[in-house]
């Protein structure tokens, strides 16, 4: 595989893993891995409790069995990469996207939020409906942004409006 992406500094559609279905992203969060880059790195795998993960050896990028995933959310609290989220379609027509959070002030629930994409370009704005703050000698809070559901795709950071 090109490793175009470590010169560009993010991936391009085309280097992305598939996307869960629509039918599964509406039945429940799942995880999506965006770790392409062969290194020795598996606290995901290992973490995983419903072997939803595979990795054939330490080295190998993971790659998620969305049918087996739980949404357990084991897998994103261990990550040192950032490259786990938690995708979600709604049937209001709304999409949630839970990811790693590592700036002060820490964001809390009801908090607006600007929304970018992997480039790191505004792409809309969003509500956070739930945090899961750091826990001790950690650094990373959890944070859920509700987002239009087609955005779901495309939003892999946020940071506070205003
Ligand atoms: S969310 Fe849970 S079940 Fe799904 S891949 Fe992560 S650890 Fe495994
Ligand atoms: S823990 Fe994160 S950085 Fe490490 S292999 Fe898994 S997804 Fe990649």
């Amino acid at each position: 595989m090109s490793l175009g992406y470590l010169e560009r500094g993010y991936l391009e559609k085309e280097e992305l893993p598939p996307f869960p279905s629509e039918e599964r992203l509406k039945k429940k969060t799942v995880a999506y891995i965006e770790c392409p880059q062969p290194i020795p790195c598996s606290p995901c795998f290992e973490s995983c409790p419903a072997n939803a993960i595979e990795m054939k050896n330490i080295n190998d990028p993971p790659k998620v069995d969305y049918e087996k995933c739980t949404g357990c959310m084991k897998c994103i609290r261990v990550c040192p990469g950032l490259a786990i989220f938690m995708l979600r379609l709604r049937d209001d027509g709304m999409g949630e996207v839970t990811l790693q959070y590592e700036f002060l002030p820490w964001l809390k629930k009801g908090d607006r939020v600007k929304l970018y994409n992997r480039k790191g370009e505004e792409v809309g704005e969003g509500v956070v409906n739930w945090v899961l703050p750091p826990e001790r000698n950690d650094n990373t809070s959890l944070v859920r942004v509700e987002v239009p559901a087609e955005l779901i795709f495309e939003v892999r950071a946020v940071r506070p409006v205003g």
